[in-house]
């Protein structure tokens, strides 16, 4: 686009830019789990003096501070805990709307907050319990563990 600054301006005013979608970045405690992800693994820790297992990424032990830690390479199942339906989407997901925001249990113990992806947002297509699977979906440069309904296809 060529013009002066008004001209342009006069040519943009009233158009909506796609904002874009926000993306993860990655910290020294959470590289790991990020690497573990764009390799389509999802990793949490795990406490190797008391074997509590945990999430998110921390470099002490949550329940006994033990900083002797290991991430371990979770099954991908859980069940749903908690949700939300989305109908006002944030910056950047305005397109995506409605979608579902929720909290899944992993079967190793630790807590998510997720989306539930691959069924239509209702309330009768989410009941608590329901058996997940997580895939990956790509953002920015990170693939972000979302999760969707055990045996439906990616
Ligand atoms: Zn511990």
């Amino acid at each position: 686009m060529t013009g002066t600054i008004e001209e342009i301006r006069g040519k943009t005013a009233g158009v909506k830019r796609p904002r874009a979608k926000m993306a993860p970045s990655a910290t020294p405690e959470t590289r790991p789990y990020w690497d573990a992800a764009a390799d389509g693994r999802l990793s949490v820790q795990r406490c190797q003096a008391c074997s509590h297992v945990y999430f998110y990424p921390r470099d002490f032990c949550p329940v006994c501070s033990s900083d002797l830690v290991e991430w371990i390479d979770c099954s991908g199942r859980a069940t749903l805990h908690s949700y939300v339906i989305e109908h006002r989407p944030g910056p950047g997901f305005e397109n995506d709307g409605p979608y579902v925001v929720a909290v899944v249990q992993l079967e190793e113990g630790p807590r998510m907050m997720t989306n539930v992806v691959g069924v239509e947002p209702l309330p009768e297509n989410l009941p608590l319990d329901m058996e997940l699977t997580v895939q990956f979906e790509p953002r920015g440069d990170m693939w972000v563990p979302v999760f969707a309904p055990a045996g439906a296809s990616a």
